[in-house]
This record gives structure tokens, sequence and C-alpha cells, in this order.
């Protein structure tokens, strides 16, 4: 019920394409000879760092994030879908479907469907899997028998569309990160059989860092160095199991981040009465519904009337973000300029008082600030090259590619991608 009528058509069709895909390849093995050598198949180890903006990886004390993009491809940032928050961009990283299509349309959702708020505090409300649509990535491969394995990852702990990965953790903030990379590397230990060649690996250091301290700060340089240190101990283990050649490894961020201060902040009790609001989003994306249902009034209040803040109706959101299609983007949209807080004249008076935070994210993707992290290596790619940015929406192709799977219908192109991939 929760999900667009479009939506379920594009996974009806998802399900009919591959039943066509599976024919097509048996008629063409029975009539003619394979265009390329078959390649052995290679894993995917997907890893997400969460809040690395692009220029950390210049800028921090990264020895092996470095060595992997000199053996393999770097581009020069991650161009994320809107809004440059944490949950939208890395279910758009697995779908390659923009979050108006995907349904995780921020951080914060209300849907006319169903009861209750989604919030990043997890629970039985976000967990319900009318939130999640699309076929992220996981499902594609355990749908073509490729085994997955995810220690963590927006939407990996919920069962999608019926599915999960086969080897999976429920979210656990608190989970020691060097034990995240001990998870990987024993799925990878498995017999052949068991074996995922799908996995996935998350840490948000680098982002509460980023937020708390802002992204100039040391504290963020020593998160980065951290979380490269991480890194090395995935790549150390790889290479002592023998697997490192034969493993794409995907390092990639959901956003960079922007430095915040109470001296750039627009106080929504400036133009309104807030309570008369029912506030689902806050900053840099602003999404109410007005209580008494007057989207005009509201509309009237806050249009044109801070020079950093732009008001939009959901239908005239600029058509670059692609964010009107769905039900769950609220009436009123506001998005503030580059280092701006949307804010109450409460939250004003905290923020104040704990100077904290001093970073934030969520603001147009296009903003060299919210570019993200894109290096990875493996057989199938490029060597010591360094690339344009590279946009997130065609990453699940270009995952699926480098597994040799099928990807469900979706917003990105591999053609779009092509160009990190090494020629035949
Ligand atoms: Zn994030």
């Amino acid at each position: 019920m929760g999900w667009p009528a479009r939506l379920h058509t594009m996974l009806i069709n998802a399900r009919l394409t591959a039943v066509l895909a599976g024919f097509a390849l048996l008629v063409g093995a029975a009539c003619a000879a394979p265009v390329s050598p078959p390649t052995a198949p290679s894993t995917v180890i997907l890893v997400g760092l969460d809040g690395w903006r692009w220029d950390y990886l210049d800028r921090a004390d990264a020895p092996t994030l470095r060595a992997l993009a000199a053996r393999g491809v770097r581009s020069e940032g991650l161009v994320v879908t809107f809004p440059s928050k944490t949950f939208p961009s890395h279910y758009t990283i697995v779908t390659g479907l923009h979050p108006e299509d995907h349904g995780i349309i921020s951080n914060s959702i209300e849907d006319p469907a169903i009861e209750g708020r989604f919030t990043l505090r997890g629970g039985a409300i976000r967990d319900d899997p009318r939130w999640w649509g699309g076929e992220p990535i996981w499902l594609t491969a355990e749908r073509q028998g490729v085994k997955a394995g995810t220690v963590f990852w927006p939407g990996s702990d919920v069962e999608i569309d019926g599915g999960r990965p086969s080897y999976w953790l429920p979210y656990q903030d608190d989970l020691p990160n060097e034990r995240r990379v001990d998870q990987v590397l024993e799925w990878l230990a498995l017999p052949e059989a068991d074996r995922p060649r799908f996995l996935t690996l998350y840490f948000s250091l680098v982002d509460s860092a980023g937020h708390t301290f802002g992204p100039d700060s040391g504290e963020v340089m020593a998160a980065a160095a951290e979380a490269d240190r991480l890194l090395g101990l995935l790549i150390a283990g790889l290479e002592a199991a023998g697997r490192i050649d034969e493993t794409h490894l995907v390092v990639v961020s959901d956003h960079g981040m922007a430095v915040v201060s109470p001296d750039r902040a627009i106080v929504l009790d400036d133009y309104l009465d807030v309570s008369t609001l029912d506030i689902i989003d806050l900053s840099p994306v602003l999404g109410v519904r007005p209580k008494d249902g007057d989207v005009e009034r509201v509309y009237a209040a806050l249009r044109d009337k801070h020079p950093a803040l732009r008001i939009y109706r959901r239908e005239e959101v600029p058509a670059e973000y692609h964010y009107r299609r769905s039900p769950r983007i609220p009436p009123i949209v506001g998005l503030a300029d580059d280092g701006w807080t949307i804010t109450t004249r409460e939250g004003m008076a905290r923020w104040t008082t704990s100077g904290s935070p001093r970073g934030n994210h969520g603001f147009d993707p296009r903003l060299r600030s919210m570019h993200g992290l894109f290096v990875a290596a493996g057989p199938q790619l490029l060597r010591g090259e360094v690339v344009p940015p590279v946009e997130s929406l065609h990453l699940y192709e270009l995952m699926c590619a480098l597994l040799g799977i099928t990807p469900a219908p979706n917003s990105g192109s591999l053609d779009a991608v092509q160009h990190v991939l090494r020629s035949q």
C-alpha cells in the first residue's frame, strides 16, 4: 500500500525482465559463442565511510586509501542524489533509484498511508518494509544465486520485498569498528558454496566528527585517519587470505560536510507561528505540513522572505532534484544555501548553548562541499587513474556489472560509469 503504483509496476517489470533475460541466455548459449572470455567470479566489497568529504582523501593521513586509489580508480568526487543525507543517499547507492522512487526521501519521513514517523532511531516503524522500495543490490544478487553479507547499510537489516541478505546484522551503533572488519573477513573465509560475493561494511565515525567539530577540524582528520586504518585491516585480511586479486573494493561516502554556525541561521519563528506546523524535516531541507492544511498560507509566509532560503510547493521543486513524485515529500519544501541552518527559536537557544553542531549536510548535491568519496580497485577497474566526479546513481549498475549479475530496472546507467572500467 505504501508504494506508488509506478514502483509496483517497476518491480513487476523487474521480475519479467529477469525471466526474459534468463530465457535469452539459454537461447544465446545454444546458438552463439560467448563474445568475451569468461572471467572468474569476482567479489565486491562496498565500504561506506559516512560523511567522508571528497577532499579528506588528500588532507587526512590516509595512506591506505591513497594506495588503493593508486592501484585503482579515484574520482574527483562523488555527486550524490538530493537530499544529500545519510539514508536517502546510501539507499540510492544500492538501488540506482532517486529517493523519490525508492521511497527513503529523507532521514525523517511521514507517509499518509503508514502510521508513525520513520526516523534514524530505528525500531519497528523504520523496519516496516513498506518504507523501502526498489531492489537493493543484495537482493538482486541473492535472486541470481550470489550470496550477500552486510555489516550494516541502511536497509540491509530490513526484510525488503520478502528478502534479506544471506548474512546480515541488526544495526548496532556501538559494535566496535574492528569487529565489523573481522565479520566481513569471517564471512569471506566460509567454504565456497556458502561464501558471500557481495558484502557491505559501514563506518560512521567520520560523519560523527564532522557534525560535532566541523569539516575543517583536527577531530575530523583524526577520524578519517582511523577509518583509513580500519580499511587497512580489511585489505591486510584479504591479502592474508589470498583474495585481494579477485576482490573489487568500492569505497564510497554518502555526502560531504559543510561548516555551519549560529551566525548563519534562518529562524522560522521570525516568519510564522511554528506551532501551526507539522515539521517533518528541518535543516537544511525543510519539510512541513500546515496543521490546518492551508499550504498557501505557509508558502506565502516563507517564500522570498530570507535570502538564503528557497521555498517550494512540492510540485515546484526544481526538476534536477528529482524530488516531487513521492506522496511522502511534504507539501512545502525548503532548502537552505550552503552552510546555512533552518531552525526554530527553541532550536537556536539549544544550539548557542551547546556550540554544536559545527558541520551539516543535506544541501544541494551539486555544491562542492556536498561531494563525497569514490575510490575503487579490482580486476575490472582502471589502475592509477583519476576521473571526473562520478554520480552515485550509477553505482548500482557498476556493482552489478562487477558481480556479473543483471540489474533490476533503475535510473542509473552503466554507460555513465563505463570510464572507470578497464577495457576488455
Ligand atoms: Zn551520512
